[in-house]
């Protein structure tokens, strides 16, 4: 049997090979993943990965595919997104939360507000998995994940070492941190402060309003396709004044509601989303010599 009949031999329930991606990136588009691993819990994570030590399959970690394009040709290796038993929330004492990391911010911004958790409303208007959160220190009004973190929990991909990494050893900045790309976010653990679920519900409510307000909702998109500048000037501002928001490649649009949302109105390939990304980044860099920057992630062939 060849190393590769055996490894979906091995895994078999959790393993699939030649997988569509589209289904699991928020701009639904992107090719097939070579295999498509989901590991039931850390044990099986560690043994997959210590037989890769031999299959030597490139890994890519995917959480909920809010802030990823995934291109069309699809992903060589393995794709690892962590399965179900990795989205559970538990209250560890009055104000601290574990949540798996695969678990959504949004329910763990609920899961707060019912133990009269305050500080993750923020979380409640974020569409991704609180490992994702982490990785792009992810935030909104103010807030952002640095902000409630205590530690999270880590496999090595490489070493297939469990460890965890408090607070204070992560330096985070604007949507990044200066994680090691080897490890994977199997659990966090986050704290807020005493509030009551009224007033929690209340702040949840303000925010997601404000944020339908100025953000497009019902379309496929993964946010802000660049990240702000340490300017007075939003990204948005930028585009818009440098008539870039009228631009589109194929079905790849940009929202009319806020320019910096790039979005796949229909029948867009993940191609035309980075042209679009391109040509938007060359103008801006032409006429104002700002060198955007990318906050989504482009990955794979
Ligand atoms: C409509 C919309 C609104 C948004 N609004 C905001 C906003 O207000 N603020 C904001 O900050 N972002 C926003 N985003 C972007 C996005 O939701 C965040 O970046 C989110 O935290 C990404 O999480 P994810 O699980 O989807 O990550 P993915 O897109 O799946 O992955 C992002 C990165 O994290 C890595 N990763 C994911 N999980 C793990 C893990 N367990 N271990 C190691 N690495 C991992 C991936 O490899 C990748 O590099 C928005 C997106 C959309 C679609």
């Amino acid at each position: 049997m060849s190393s590769n009949q055996e490894l979906l031999q091995k895994f078999k329930n959790n393993i699939s090979n030649n997988t569509k991606l589209s289904n699991y990136s928020w701009f639904n588009l992107g090719g097939p993943a070579e295999y498509l691993f989901k590991p039931e819990n850390n044990n099986q994570l560690k043994e997959f990965l210590k037989d890769n030590k031999i299959n030597k399959h490139k890994i890519t970690i995917l959480g909920a595919g809010s802030n990823t394009l995934i291109r069309d040709n699809g992903i060589k290796g393995v794709v690892i997104k962590l399965g179900a038993n990795f989205s559970q929330i538990n209250l560890i004492d009055k104000n601290t939360i574990v949540a798996g990391a695969a678990a959504l911010d949004r329910k763990i911004s609920n899961f707060a507000k019912d133990n009269g958790i305050g500080n993750f409303e923020f979380l409640s208007c974020i569409p991704g998995s609180i490992g994702g959160a982490v990785i792009m220190n992810s935030g909104c009004y103010n807030n952002d994940i640095s902000k409630i973190l205590i530690s999270i929990s880590t496999i090595n991909i490489n070493s297939c070492e469990e460890k965890e990494i408090m607070r204070e050893e992560i330096q985070f900045f604007y949507r990044d941190t200066n994680l090691s790309k080897d490890l994977i976010i199997t659990s966090v653990k986050l704290k807020g402060n005493t509030d009551s679920p009224e007033n929690i519900q209340k702040k949840q409510k303000n925010l997601i309003e404000k944020k339908k307000l100025s953000q497009p909702s019902q379309v496929k998109t993964c946010g802000s396709t660049f990240k702000n500048l340490n300017s007075e000037k939003k990204v948005w501002q930028l585009i818009k004044e440098n008539g870039c928001h009228n631009f589109k490649v194929g079905d790849a649009i940009i929202s009319e509601k806020h320019c910096n949302f790039f979005i796949n109105n229909g029948k867009a390939k993940a191609s035309d989303i980075e042209k679009l990304i391109n040509k938007v980044k060359k103008t801006i860099i032409d006429k104002t010599g700002i060198n955007l920057e990318l906050e989504i992630k482009i990955i794979g062939e």
